[in-house]
């Protein structure tokens, strides 16, 4: 698969907001965001005004940097989501968020969705028992995601879990740390998810 290899910073940059695709450094004083709060390059400082095109440009990148999937990855989610019923942007965003990386990092098992994937793709995680090594897995409502008893010793692992609280929980996840293991609850409303993105606007550049 094809894997973004420069500085992940500068993409968090380049939407001039926190994408936290670096574990510990995002919450430090070291983010780039925080010190460079301005697109990187020549002209960062100087860009001008958005046209709309723009705008919906930036909203689409910014989401599909903050999950690190690749255009046609991305796109056929979007694809999906415009089949179901209801409002396609929640549930694009839904479909974003039952991928069994995202649910690693938000159980807090991993300290950013790129670890997250790296770790699922090296056996460390069960889902319902079972062991599944595809970051693209989608869980449903009831399924639990237990790390590996092998893997419980591992240190990313238990750095990661150390530090979650300082993300919290997503109200629609349970999770028993004693055991390793979380569970998908329910499917988040859009007001749960609590994310600072307009999808609405990806919807509006995929329509065109
Ligand atoms: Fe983004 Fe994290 Fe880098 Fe800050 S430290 S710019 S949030 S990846």
């Amino acid at each position: 698969m094809a894997r973004y290899t420069e500085s992940v910073c500068r993409l968090c940059r380049r939407e001039t907001m926190k994408l936290y695709l670096k574990g510990d450094r995002c919450y430090s004083d070291k983010c780039a965001v925080e010190r460079r709060n301005y697109p990187p390059g020549q002209h960062g400082q100087s860009r001008g005004k958005l046209s709309d095109y723009g705008l919906q440009l930036r909203e689409k990148q910014k989401i599909r940097r903050m999950y690190g999937l690749v255009e046609k990855q991305y796109k056929t989610y979007f694809k999906i989501a415009d089949r179901q019923k209801g409002v396609t942007g929640t549930s694009f965003l839904i479909l974003l968020e039952r991928r069994l990386d995202n649910m690693v990092y938000r159980f807090g098992f991993a300290n950013s969705r790129a670890q997250a994937r790296q770790l699922v793709r090296h056996n460390h995680f069960l889902v319902n028992g079972r062991k599944v090594n595809i970051p693209s897995y989608l869980l449903r409502t009831g399924d639990k995601v237990t790390v590996v008893e092998g893997s419980r010793q591992i240190p990313c692992i238990i750095e990661a879990m150390e530090a979650m609280p300082r993300r919290g929980l997503p109200p629609w996840l349970e999770l028993d740390k004693a055991r390793f293991e979380g569970t998908f609850k329910t499917v988040p409303t859009r007001e749960e998810m609590n994310l600072p993105v307009q999808e609405q606007l990806v919807v509006e550049f995929y329509s065109k």
